[in-house]
């Protein structure tokens, strides 16, 4: 079978890890029509806009995509492409698995869990009104004047739909994937009705798998757990905001950027991409770490079906980080990105 799927190259770094990560993705022998979608900061001037139709028109049809990082300018310019695409592609879901590979340098050696963040609503929605305006003015009536004349104000969403669909997705994964835990976290306790349905819907999910405990933790006391005692979790899930900060705090728990891998998954599409950013600063230097986007694209093998080509390229990478011959900067090597690739698809082959 050959599959076709839309690879974004993104900008900054990314057109140089997409291409380390192509090639190895080839090498896993798995048949894959790859159909390139040019976005970012690089296609500014030719498309007029960092996000063309044609590559929404691309992920649409092949339902399956793989990205580099792309460049969000802060305060002026455009907006963000990752934001946009998530949210045009309804991938409600984020997926970000935090393994500890061992040769990797970390204070915790003994990490497995998986982070799964709502990716559409909460805080992160961009529902915001500013100082001074007439909707500020009437927000801050409704609120007996309990906020400031003076403020800005940005709206925490949480809907009964978005939960329901990302605490299901968070058992079934836990299901498929032999996990026996989900943790749900919030700040229940204060923001009673919005994390409060949270909970309310996540409980209720909960009791559709009685094969898997179901636990929660208040946001404060689960950074403090992460840090103190992180192998006593499996899947975490979270809305929105918590959940971008309690990704990056488990990407640092297993070594870094470079080796955190994610996933945007909608109902009938999904999207691959490292966790990290463009890392500009190294743009052309063959420089940085190809591997979290390496592993996303085993997450992407696993999703298509390609389980045995997922696992024997996940093996392949724990090995080259292992022996630590090979490997970029990051990791305390000298090697170039694609040489690190070249290495992970000569172990690929020697299986
Ligand atoms: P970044 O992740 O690009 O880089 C931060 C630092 O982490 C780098 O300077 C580098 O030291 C290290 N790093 C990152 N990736 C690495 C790799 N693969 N190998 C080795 N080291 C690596 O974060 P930033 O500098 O805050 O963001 C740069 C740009 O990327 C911004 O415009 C930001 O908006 C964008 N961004 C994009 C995405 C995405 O495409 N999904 C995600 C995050 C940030």
């Amino acid at each position: 079978m050959i599959y076709k799927i839309t690879l974004i190259p993104g900008d900054g770094t990314g057109p140089e890890i997409s291409e380390a990560t192509r090639r190895v993705l080839d090498s896993t022998g798995v048949e894959i029509d790859w159909e390139i979608a040019e976005a970012g900061s690089d296609v500014m001037e030719k498309y007029g806009t960092p996000l063309p139709a044609t590559v929404l028109d691309s992920i649409r049809k092949n339902k399956v995509a793989i990205k580099g990082p792309i460049t969000t300018p802060i305060g002026s310019g455009f907006r963000s492409v990752n934001v946009a695409l998530r949210k045009e592609l309804d991938l409600y879901a984020c997926l970000r698995p935090c393994k500890y590979y061992e040769g990797v340098k970390s204070k915790y050696t003994n990490i497995d869990l998986v982070v799964v963040r709502e990716n559409t609503e909460d805080l992160y929605a961009g529902v915001e009104f500013q100082i001074g305006s007439r909707e500020t003015a009437e927000i801050i009536k409704l609120s007996n004047n309990r906020i400031r004349n003076d403020s800005a104000i940005s709206i925490k969403s949480i809907s009964r739909t978005a939960t329901e669909k990302i605490v299901k997705f968070a058992f079934e994964y836990a299901q498929k994937n032999n996990r026996k835990k989900v943790t749900a976290v919030t700040k229940a306790n204060i923001m009673k009705f919005s994390d409060g349905l949270f909970y309310e819907v996540a409980r209720s999910v909960a009791k559709d798998y009685p094969d898997i405990e179901y636990e929660e933790r208040l946001i404060d006391n689960m950074c403090m757990q992460l840090v103190q005692k992180p192998e006593l979790y499996d899947v975490l899930v979270l809305p929105n905001l918590y959940g971008d900060i309690i990704s990056d705090l488990c990407a640092g728990l297993v070594g870094g950027l470079g080796v955190a891998p994610g996933a945007n998954i909608g109902e009938d599409i999904a999207l691959f991409e490292p966790v990290h950013g463009s890392a500009p600063k190294y743009k052309g230097m063959n420089k940085v770490n190809p591997v979290a986007m390496i592993l996303s694209g085993a997450l992407m093998l696993d999703y298509i079906g390609e389980k045995d080509a997922a696992k024997k390229l996940e093996n392949a990478v724990a090995q080259v980080i292992f022996e630590k011959r090979v490997v970029t900067y990051d990791l305390g090597g000298t090697a170039k990105t694609s040489e690190m690739a070249d290495e992970i698809i000569r172990k690929i082959r020697e299986v």
